[in-house]
Formats: C-alpha cells, sequence, structure tokens
C-alpha cells in the first residue's frame, strides 16, 4: 500500500510532466510558422517555420517538424509571407541623415527660389542662429549651372548660411559665412576647389573646400538628434533593415551611439567607419576592434576622391564636360598608405571612398600590398562607380570588396554621360562585373544621398530603372544583377563585409534571430513593387510590427 502510494505520489506527475513535453515540445521563446523562409545559406534552402530562443535560432525546419518538436509562448502563423534575414543598408550616413532632418530639407528643389523660400519658411519656424541646409541638386534645375550665392546673400546678410549639394561633395555659403570662415578669392585648399564669379568668390566650394566651412558648423542640440536619429531606426525598420555599415563617424560619436544604445532603445546593428583622423587613428590604436552592444568597430573609412556630380571624383582622363579638369584626389597617395599600414598593424579593415576610374586604380595599387600577406582582408571599395575595364580583374586579384549603392546608377544617369563620355560608360556602375570579379558584393543606399527604400536597390540593381520606372529598357541593363544576388548583397554578403557572417547574414540554426517578415511578396517586377516589413525582429526581440 505504501509503495503503491509513493509511485502514485511520485511517479504518476513525473510521467505526466515527461508525456505533456513530448507533447507540447521543447519550450523556446518564439515560432515563426506557415512562412516562406528564405534562408539565404549556401544552398539557398527555403523553409517554413524556425524556433527561436534566448535571441538565437534554435531550429529551422519544415512546419510540421518545427511545430512538433518546439512549443511557445509566442507564435507568428505568416500566413505564408516572405521571411528574410534583416537586410542591412552596406554603406548609409545615420548621423548626416539626423542632420538632415534637423537642416533645411532640400532634396527636389526645382530652382534657387524654391530653394530661399524653403530656407525662409524654416527660418521662421526654427530662428537659428546658423542655418544648415542640405539636398540640392542643380541637375534638377532649368539653369544646370551651379548656383551662387547673391540671392542668398541679400536674404540673409548676417546670418551664416551652409548648403550642401544632395551628394555631400559640394556646398553653397553665404558672404557672411565665407567671412567668418576667412575664405577669399585668394585661398587655396588641397583637394577643393573655390568657384570664383567674376573675381568674386560665388560660395560655391568643393570637397576638402568645404573642410573650413564644416568646423563652423555649431552642433545641433543633442536631445534633437536623438530624435532624429530614433525617426530614422523606425524608418529602416519599417523596410526590414536591421543593420547600417555607418560610413564615417568620429570617435567622439561612439559616446553618443552607447547613450543611444544604453538609454533610446536603438537595437540597430551598427558597423561603424572610424574616419582615419589622428584622434580617431590613436582609438584605433588603444582599443584595436572594439565592440559595444550592438556596435561594432573595427574598420577606417579613407576618403580617396570626390563626387562625379560634382566634378570632384578623380579620373584618368578629363572628364567630358569640362575641358582640362580632373577632379581632385582628395586624400594623398602617402597619406592613404599611411593609413593602411596602420589598418595592418590594428587589425583594422579598410574602407576607402573611390569614384573616379583613377583613385580606383591607386586604391586597388594600395590594396594589393595587404593581400600579399593577408588574402582574407575584405578591405572595400566604397561606389567602384567608375573603373577602367582593364582594372577590373584586380578586384578578383587582390580580393578587394566592391561596396555600391545600385540607387546611384539610376541616380546619376541623368548626367552620368555628360560627365565621362559614352566609352567610359561602359566601365562605370558596373555592378554585374563587379560581382564577377570577386564573387560578392555588399550592397547598400548612402542613404541620405539616396533614400533608404531598399526596394527602390532591388529595382535599380535588378531592372536598373529608378522609382518611375526610367527608363524603361534599363539604364545599361547589361551591368544588372539577378534579385537574389542583391538580396545577397544586403544579407550574407554584408555581414561578410563586416567580419560578422558568424552572428548575422543567413537563418540557421545558432544564428541571430535577425530577420523580417514582410507584407508583400519580395519581388523584381519590371514595374516597381513598394514593399514594408510587417514584423522586424533583432535577436529575437520584436522591434517593429504593423499589428
Ligand atoms: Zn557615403
Amino acid at each position: 500500500m505504501r509503495f503503491i502510494f509513493t509511485f502514485s505520489f511520485f511517479l504518476i506527475p513525473f510521467l505526466t510532466l515527461i508525456l505533456n513535453s513530448c507533447y507540447k515540445g521543447k519550450s523556446v521563446d518564439l515560432i515563426v510558422h506557415n512562412a516562406k523562409i528564405h534562408t539565404m545559406n549556401d544552398a539557398n534552402v527555403v523553409s517554413e517555420a524556425m524556433a527561436i530562443k534566448d535571441g538565437k535560432i534554435v531550429e529551422v525546419g519544415p512546419e510540421r517538424q518545427i511545430l512538433n518538436r518546439y512549443s511557445a509562448n509566442e507564435e507568428i502563423d505568416a500566413m505564408g509571407k516572405d521571411v528574410y534575414p534583416g537586410f542591412t543598408d552596406a554603406h548609409g550616413h545615420i548621423l548626416s541623415y539626423a542632420q538632415q532632418i534637423l537642416s533645411v530639407d532640400l532634396v527636389g528643389c526645382k530652382s534657387m527660389d524654391e530653394l530661399l523660400v524653403r530656407i525662409e519658411k524654416y527660418q521662421q519656424k526654427n530662428k537659428r542662429k546658423f542655418i544648415v541646409g542640405r539636398g540640392w541638386d542643380q541637375s534638377l534645375w532649368t539653369s544646370k549651372d551651379f548656383p551662387t550665392n547673391e540671392k542668398l546673400n541679400k536674404l540673409f546678410p548676417t546670418i551664416p548660411i551652409c548648403l550642401t549639394r544632395i551628394d555631400g561633395h559640394a556646398l553653397l555659403a553665404n558672404d557672411a559665412l565665407l567671412k567668418l570662415a576667412s575664405i577669399d578669392p585668394s585661398t587655396k585648399i588641397d583637394g577643393g576647389i573655390i568657384h570664383l564669379k567674376d573675381g568674386k568668390c560665388s560660395g560655391f566650394l568643393v570637397d576638402n573646400a568645404m573642410n573650413p566651412i564644416y568646423k563652423l558648423i555649431p552642433p545641433f542640440p543633442k536631445n534633437e538628434i536623438i530624435d532624429a536619429i530614433g525617426e530614422i531606426q523606425t524608418e529602416l525598420f519599417q523596410y526590414g533593415i536591421t543593420g547600417v555599415h555607418e560610413a564615417g563617424i568620429q570617435f567622439e560619436d561612439i559616446a553618443l551611439f552607447k547613450e543611444l544604445i544604453d538609454k533610446h532603445d536603438f537595437d540597430l546593428n551598427l558597423y561603424a567607419m572610424l574616419m582615419s583622423s589622428d584622434k580617431n587613428i590613436d582609438f584605433a590604436k588603444k582599443n584595436g576592434v572594439y565592440t559595444y552592444k550592438n556596435l561594432l568597430i573595427r574598420s577606417f573609412k579613407v576618403m580617396g576622391d570626390g563626387a562625379l556630380g560634382s566634378r570632384g571624383a578623380l579620373l584618368k582622363q578629363p572628364y567630358s564636360d569640362q575641358h582640362n579638369h580632373f577632379g581632385v584626389l582628395t586624400t594623398s597617395m602617402d597619406e592613404m598608405k599611411r593609413i593602411a599600414s596602420i589598418c595592418e598593424k590594428v587589425g583594422y579593415q579598410m574602407n576607402t571612398h573611390a569614384i573616379g576610374d583613377s583613385t580606383n586604380k591607386i586604391m586597388l595599387d594600395i590594396y594589393q600590398r595587404i593581400f600579399e600577406t593577408n588574402r582574407d582582408h575584405r578591405w572595400r571599395i566604397e561606389h567602384a562607380q567608375v573603373v577602367d575595364p582593364k582594372d577590373f580583374d584586380l578586384f578578383g586579384k587582390y580580393g578587394v570588396f566592391p561596396s555600391v549603392q545600385p540607387t546611384h546608377a539610376v541616380s546619376d544617369q541623368r548626367w552620368a554621360e555628360d560627365r565621362i563620355g559614352t566609352k567610359r560608360m561602359m566601365g562605370a556602375y558596373a555592378y554585374k562585373t563587379l560581382l564577377n570579379q570577386y564573387g560578392m558584393l555588399a550592397i547598400g543606399t548612402d542613404f541620405p544621398v539616396e533614400l533608404t527604400d531598399p526596394f527602390l536597390t532591388i529595382h535599380a540593381a535588378v531592372n536598373r530603372m529608378n522609382g518611375d520606372n526610367y527608363p524603361s529598357g534599363g539604364f545599361y541593363n547589361n551591368e544588372s544583377i539577378t534579385l537574389q544576388e542583391c538580396i545577397k548583397g544586403m544579407t550574407t554578403w554584408a555581414a561578410f563585409a563586416s567580419f560578422q557572417e558568424n552572428e548575422i547574414g543567413t537563418l540557421e540554426k545558432g544564428k541571430d534571430a535577425t530577420f523580417v517578415i514582410f507584407e508583400n511578396p519580395v519581388v523584381a517586377l519590371k514595374e516597381f513593387q513598394p514593399n514594408f516589413s510587417s514584423y522586424t525582429y533583432i535577436k529575437g526581440k520584436k522591434v517593429y510590427s504593423t499589428e
């Protein structure tokens, strides 16, 4: 009797527990099922369900298998929707975008007069002592000449005004600001151009000539910056973007990002490149590879040249639309070599902005040296926009990672041929050729130069068209890549480009549960299809949903 009592008292609950757990399966935090899970692994497996615990993927597999094996308090029936690893924007500027949000928005201005109206409206509301604007593009105006500051001086004779061009490589300053920066017609700045009109500064400054101006711009109040970054993060999550390669910060910005992470729900995976200033180099020497929660720093961003739109990119032969003008190298060759050896010493990646064919060749030659000692260096060229066809094979030969922004191709289509002529266009925005050389591309947008929408990137990369489906046959369509390749550029390859392939980029056992469920099927039809996230998760945490 006593035995039976013991049996019933202890064993029966024990058996029930076993039966229960068999029935319910192993306990996890979240199950996503009835989905089309694009794992983006080597075999490109598409699966139906996945189980997630402690921010990691426990298993990905067929519907029944996952539902039988696991139980969770939270389940998402994805209703057959596409699930992808969270997208990464492999070249963006969160801090500049925040500045842009707080500045006068000049994107899409159709004339100088519209630009002035927008500044006046902004100033009525904000009453700033120093006005900063961003995003104008004179190629949209009837007169496509670079603007001058006369009208600006009349309206604002005393308040300094700095208006940066859409590509971030040129600005228009009023006389009050030029005076403050001590810039006059006799000023010479290496790697920069100070435009003159009738012997007087026109206010139009290119590349390094902007530096004395930028030094004077007072920072926006910190609370305003934090709010703006919050807005940007939400926008990115809405598009399914869970990571950004922030292309150039100062070490002072690290404190801001840490504060955002600790106090303001900044969950975005941030791979931040340090600008190559002395202070930042000191930081790298002292800290080496630096991680703080979702912030990773282990690379330098170096500015090789300017942009094509403002004719600052350095070309081997003169510009087709400006006599005897080659553009400028914004960092000297010796300095670039010095930074390269520092990178080698501290184990940092070197990511160089190179737009012109001359700068690309210079960088490929500098990168060659590291390839001799480190075959898997993953050093990048940001943009790789115009490449001399005879230099393409060097990307493959020296293992140089091309980091490209497909929307640049379809935005620049209005004037790219004017700048470099049809022959050089054969090596411009040549994403397919670059992919064939290196075997991977890191894909981004360069926001706020372009919009953050990754579906515009897909449309530009696959169909070579802009959001208005122009041009109908695609812009140099022979350089289009496939949908799968484009998504790899924003997932697996972007992870590899930032040394994070063990954590993110694919949906596989052991990887971070960082994924997005898209509202509509992810496709690349000839007509642009907007798409948004229904759910965005980072490391198992829901950071966005349309619920
Ligand atoms: Zn950039």
